[in-house]
């Protein structure tokens, strides 16, 4: 059970934002990076709010790489990679209407309005594909990239391309050259229409191809294609909705902008309208909600923007998102059918994760077969029990959930569901370790599951990335009985060379594509990327690149954990808690792993740890204190540009603050800042500053 946030100590919160990183950061790259989400939104929502909430009572803890202040995630390896001059952020969601005027309320305080003032917004839907940015120069399309983490996409430039909705030429043989800027960022939302997506996933199923489980999953994995050709091969479709960088920028409200995306050939949407006040939002968030099912495209809620560019200047940005706009949300879809059996999954570390099979059953224009069911804790609360009727939801989810049984359809004969007391693939004892939710299969290693997850852990993309070898030629393998762990896939040439190529399937040309595949991988590997893939409980890419960091080199690490002071040095490090430093302590500890540990070292070159170098301002981590009235902004907003280069606000001055910001009729601390010899700098001086 969760623990009330209110009830944390210090060391607890920062052990939980540690793993919360850590899990979040998973998921991103799931997600975002492979379009192969592992949980449901609802699963992921819940945690990023559990995140939000302890950061909430616990702001001295924020940490650097925090999910609240990331977007989206790295770009995947194989692409080129494209740096956005303007970030393309997030949006920050709301879920009913009297949010809505709570978000209104707030931008009328940060701009220091009255509270009768209205605010003209435009409400578009949010449509659910995924973002492109399509740069023009002298009217040329030039390059398409993705959002990645926001500062750097991957180059979709080609793919792009291939879409026939995307305009190459902004004048289209049309005398329109004076409305061209030199440098134009246009940006939107690449989609895949409902039909289109039917019609996918027939010819997928008739080729024995990957089903896509929704649009937005079906459009991203067509998208981000390294053969543009695939591309091509797919119905996609867009809508453009943005402006990144521009030079020479004419237009004054968000709409002229539309306006004019529509004059250069790009579809923008025409459900889009102008709203005056709150309730002109409210009114179209119900119209939208009422449509969807009718529209030929997904949309999973709308999007609220203040219409003026200068307002949206001032306002600016948070961590990952504007101030000036907002996503209104749809609540999920949901349906139901029966549960037929409770399946349980074994994980690489010994998990046992309950999945419900279902009969298929159509939820908003998917078909569902499976729902997951998180742990017995879960299945016991919910009593859900194998034959029950039950409502099931996605909420543009992959995996649905079940969200209860429906009681009234309970036949008198079914039992309650008892979780099973050993694992259902070795037969070991199947144990609940403290305070955790999971129960775990005691066979470690013994456990065939347990060893096959370990070695397809091992190869997997961010881990060792080892090409060319599929999850179910780990099965085979192992069914074959080439392979029992890490070091026996290393060695399968020594030992399986011939068996390989004359493998159903396989042949010369592949066999020495995964003999070159592993022996690239042997040849380097950096110090991060090996101690995420030896798969150590709860350790993730994060925490991996935390001890890194840390630690520096692998030989150093590995000396370091075998030392009686290891869990003491381990809880000294920002994000490392107690129950993490157990789990790495007792992984070194056993004599299974330290032989595996050996043998690999002597096969992979594991090399030092590069940290990569972070953009700086000139006033990024410096202490700064405002003081008076300034002219051109709010204190709110000073405050917030301050925090969004990495400054520290402070309320006071001291010998420590590094600048005093000195506005009209300015208090004590101005004479404070005199008494320290604080810099002091005005309001113009500040705004330089933040561009620097
Ligand atoms: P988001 O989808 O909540 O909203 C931002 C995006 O909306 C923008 O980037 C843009 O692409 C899109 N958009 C569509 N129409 C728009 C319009 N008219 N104007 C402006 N933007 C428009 O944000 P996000 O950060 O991309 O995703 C967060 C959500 O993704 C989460 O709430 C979660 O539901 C889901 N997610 C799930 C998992 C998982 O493991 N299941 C992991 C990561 C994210």
């Amino acid at each position: 059970m969760q623990k009330d946030v209110s009830k944390l100590t210090i060391a607890e919160a920062k052990a939980e934002l540690a793993l919360l990183a850590n899990r979040i950061a998973e998921l991103d790259v799931a997600y975002y990076r492979d379009d192969d989400p592992i949980v449901t939104d609802a699963e992921y929502d819940s945690l990023k709010l559990r995140n939000e909430q302890i950061e909430n009572a616990f702001p001295e803890l924020i940490r650097e790489d925090s999910p609240s202040l990331r977007v989206g995630t790295a770009v995947a390896d194989e692409f080129n990679k494209i740096t956005h001059t303007v970030p393309m952020l997030s949006l920050g969601d709301i879920f009913t209407e009297e949010d809505v005027y709570a978000f209104v309320d707030k931008i009328r305080r940060f701009l220091g309005l009255s509270e009768d003032e209205d605010i003209e917004m435009v409400a578009e839907p949010k449509i659910d594909g995924l973002s492109f940015s399509a740069v023009y120069e002298q009217g040329k399309f030039m390059t398409g990239a993705t959002r990645g983490d926001g500062s750097i996409g991957e180059d979709i430039s080609a793919n792009l391309k291939t879409i026939r909705q995307l305009p190459l030429s902004l004048n289209a043989g049309l005398d329109l050259f004076d409305d061209i800027p030199a440098l134009i960022d246009i940006r939107g939302e690449v989609y895949m229409a409902k039909q289109d997506f039917f019609d996918l996933n027939k010819v997928q199923a008739e080729n024995h191809k990957k089903i896509f489980a929704n649009p937005r999953n079906a459009a991203a994995g067509s998208l981000r294609q390294l053969d543009a050709n695939i591309t091509a091969e797919r119905k996609l479709s867009l809508f453009a909705y943005a402006c990144g960088q521009v030079k020479d920028m004419k237009w004054k409200t968000h709409y002229e902008y539309l306006e004019q995306l529509k004059k250069w050939g790009f579809p923008v949407n025409p459900e889009i309208r102008v709203c005056q006040n709150v309730k002109d939002m409210v009114s179209f968030f119900r119209e939208m909600s009422e449509k969807r099912a009718s529209l030929p495209y997904d949309i999973d809620g709308v999007v609220y923007k203040v219409n003026s560019f200068e307002l949206q200047r001032r306002l600016g940005f948070i961590a990952r998102s504007p101030r000036w706009a907002i996503a209104h949300k749809f609540p999920a879809e949901q349906a139901v059918t029966r549960l037929k059996k409770i399946r349980i999954q074994v994980g690489r570390t010994g998990a046992l994760t309950p999945v419900a099979d279902l009969e298929p059953v159509n939820v908003g224009g998917v078909i569902v077969r499976h729902a997951t069911l998180h742990n017995a804790d879960e299945i016991a609360r919910k009593d859900i029990r194998e034959n029950d009727m039950v409502i099931i939801q996605r909420a543009g989810d992959v995996i649905p959930q079940v969200v209860e049984v429906v009681l009234d359809k309970r036949k008198s004969d079914v039992e309650p569901y008892l979780f099973p007391a050993v694992c259902p693939v070795c037969g070991s004892r199947a144990v609940r370790e403290d305070s955790d939710a999971v129960i775990y299969c005691t066979g470690g290693l013994y456990c065939s599951a347990q060893q096959i997850e370990a070695i397809k852990h091992f190869v997997s993309k961010d881990a060792m990335d080892i090409e060319g070898l599929g999850q179910k030629n780990i099965e085979l393998f192992f069914k074959l009985g080439w392979i029992k762990n890490v070091v026996d896939l290393l060695d399968i040439r020594q030992n399986h060379e011939l068996d390989l190529i004359a493998l159903d399937g396989w042949g010369l040309k592949s066999a020495h594509n995964l003999f070159s595949a592993i022996e690239k991988v042997c040849q380097d590997t950096s110090f991060n990327r090996f101690l995420y893939a030896i798969g150590i409980r709860e350790i993730g890419e994060a925490t991996a690149r935390i001890l890194a960091d840390r630690y520096h080199s692998w030989d150093y690490f590995r000396k370091e954990m075998e030392t009686d002071n290891a869990i003491e040095q381990l809880t000294h490090i920002e994000g490392i808690g107690t129950v993490m430093a157990q789990h790495i302590v007792d992984f070194f500890k056993e004599e299974h792993n330290q032989y595996l540990l050996t043998q690999l070292e002597k096969r992979i070159h594991i090399s030092d740890y590069q940290k990569q170098q972070e953009n700086k301002t000139v006033l990024t981590g410096k202490s700064i204190v405002f003081t008076g009235t300034l002219e051109t902004m709010t204190r709110q907003e000073a405050k917030a540009k301050a925090q969004s280069v990495g400054a520290k606000v402070v309320s006071s001055v001291s010998a420590k603050t590094d600048y005093v910001v000195v506005g009209i009729n300015a208090g004590t601390k101005l004479s404070m800042a005199e008494k320290w010899g604080v810099r002091q700098i005005n309001e113009k001086e500040f705004k330089q500053m933040l561009d620097e």
